[in-house]
């Protein structure tokens, strides 16, 4: 896996190459399949007893970067559940979900559970929160 645009490589069927990402990584963990959806949600979630996880339908939105993170934060509870780890999003969370998202060339940058920024390998930002909810949403 060497970064997100190898991964999303039509940029169309989202929900199917997010699908393709989970089916990637969860096999590599050695875990059971999740079954992905896009969604029109407030909150995405991760159903642990269903193995379902969904996307809202804003988070294509903010590009796919943000998309990537999204799926993979969701993906992370899921890895953390199934080996024990972590039940929230405390430490052994934040460094599997920071070993997921390196691994498709991403750098997040935390503001408490979630990121405020996400940064290539090479520390350029590809997502900022403030600067898209100032830019393209207006506040
Ligand atoms: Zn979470």
């Amino acid at each position: 896996m060497e970064n997100t645009i190898v991964i999303f490589k039509t940029n169309k069927d989202f929900q199917k190459e997010l699908q393709d990402l989970a089916d990637y990584i969860l096999s590599k963990e050695n875990l059971l399949a999740i079954k992905v959806k896009i969604k029109f949600v407030k909150q995405g979630r991760a159903n642990i007893n269903s193995r379902k996880i969904t996307i809202p339908i804003w988070a294509i939105d903010r590009g796919l970067h943000f998309l990537c993170y999204y799926l993979l934060h969701e993906i992370s509870h899921f890895i953390c559940f199934d080996k024990n780890l972590d039940y929230g999003h405390h430490f052994r969370f934040k460094d599997t979900e920071r070993r997921l998202l390196n691994e498709v060339g991403i750098i997040p940058i935390y503001k408490k559970a979630y990121i405020k920024q996400l940064n290539g390998l090479n520390n350029k930002c590809l997502y900022n929160e403030k600067k898209y909810l100032k830019e393209e949403v207006g506040l």
